[in-house]
């Protein structure tokens, strides 16, 4: 794999430039064995590594994973990208893998204080047509974060600074990619304000950092349709917040309404705009459109609507395929006599939704095989997979 920066320089985990491993113990420990000190600094060493502490970067297969049934759980993985930045340096330099654990904050730092943080996800998928692992639009992912970081205050890493940290965490855990075809290794960017910070102000500091985590479906319903329950009272988004950007503020507020809905059997709520009550906007995690005819229609992303890059590319990929795709408001009587209905977003990929629940009456929509949802499913993992050719450019190679 590509060495960090200086090929020179040992791994953080203590591999050489030769490739030899060291042990990953002894670097875990900061004690490289009098080889040479530690490279993180010492603040951002795992506290609490999750796994069997041998390198194992170089594997292909997985340990022991059920890669039938993988679903959305946290399965940690052995690495985590780690870049810093302080006022004084006046930017993002350079990052690192460290190994996977928990991180030490102070209990002033801004993201515990004040919630300034967002966070990303994209996936990378094990290449179909040969060795090597694609990511599908990563700067789209970049973009998208430096966005809400100009939102939130903080400063964000540059594009190349993101897609270089996403493949470097790709490469350090590919052996948690799951096989073709049973999913894949999800990827999780997180940019905090890590620094201490007391009155309400943007924090000194901020850590940007990758997780992995290999993943299956989404939903507990697999790839089978979803119920979803349109809820009235608790909204995620207003005009002027932040629905637009993935901060990690948005989600705690939400989860009452996501909890309630589960426990009567729905996979997931609709929200309604905040004003009128009346616009569909979103899911908690991932956006909406609906099919009537030859017309497809999504809500327009103007300040509510947290602009998915799976939606923009289910755009794209149904114009092509000769629909008219409107994003504009979408009411809720659009949504309660539409043909098809269904969710796009990294982790959920396309999936269609079977009924909606609104104000006591259920909804069906059509679905299974003769869908413009399964087909335009099919269409976006032929590509994130590599099973199609790639016309638009938008995977990117990691190998
Ligand atoms: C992440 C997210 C989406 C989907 O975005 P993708 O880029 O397609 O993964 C949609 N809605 C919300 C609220 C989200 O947080």
């Amino acid at each position: 794999m590509a060495v960090l920066s200086s090929a020179k320089r040992a791994l953080p985990w203590g591999r050489t430039s030769a490739g030899g491993v060291i042990g990953g113990l002894r670097a875990l420990l900061g004690t490289d064995g009098g080889g040479g000190r530690s490279l993180l600094p010492s603040r951002w060493k795992s506290s609490q590594p999750q796994l069997d502490p041998v390198d194992r970067s170089d594997e292909e297969g997985g340990g022991d994973i059920d890669w039938d049934n993988l679903g959305f759980g946290l399965t940690p993985t052995d690495y985590m990208y780690v870049m810093r930045c302080t006022q004084e340096e006046g930017g993002f330099s350079r990052g690192e893998l460290a190994r996977y654990g928990n991180i030490e904050l102070s209990p002033s730092s801004g993201v515990l204080n004040y919630g300034q943080g967002l966070f990303e996800g994209l996936k990378a998928y094990r290449r179909a047509d040969g060795p090597g692992y694609t990511l599908f639009r990563p700067e789209e992912n970049a973009r998208r974060m430096q966005h809400g970081a100009g939102r939130m205050c903080m400063p964000s890493p540059s594009v190349e600074q993101f897609v270089h940290a996403v493949k470097q965490t790709v490469l350090a855990n590919k052996r948690w990619v799951p096989p073709q075809g049973k999913g894949a290794l999800y990827l999780r960017p997180l940019l905090i304000g890590s620094g201490a910070i007391l009155g309400l102000a943007p924090a000194p500091e901020y850590t940007f950092m990758i997780y992995a985590a290999p993943v299956g479906t989404y939903f507990k319903e697999g790839m089978a349709a979803i119920n979803l329950l349109v809820e009235e009272e608790i909204h995620r988004a207003m005009p002027g917040g932040t629905g637009g950007v993935k901060t990690i503020s948005n989600y705690a507020p939400v989860l009452k309404a996501q909890m309630d809905a589960r426990s009567k059997g729905f996979a997931d709520v609709l929200y309604l705009d905040s004003v009128h009550k009346r616009y569909v906007e979103e899911a908690s995690s991932c956006n909406l459109f609906v099919v009537k005819g030859g017309a497809v229609a999504t809500p327009a992303t103007a300040g509510t609507i947290l602009p998915g890059v799976t939606r923009r590319s289910i755009i794209e990929l149904a114009r092509d395929s000769g629909y008219q795709v409107e994003e504009r408001l979408v009411s809720i009587d659009d949504l309660i006599s539409a043909d098809e209905v269904f969710c796009t977003g990294t982790a959920v990929g396309v999936t269609p939704v079977s009924t909606i629940t609104y104000q006591g009456t259920r909804y069906e929509f059509r679905t299974g095989e003769d869908t413009l949802s399964k087909k335009l499913y099919t269409t976006l993992t032929s590509i994130q997979m590599g099973l199609a050719e790639d016309k638009k450019g938008w995977t990117v190679a990691v190998d």
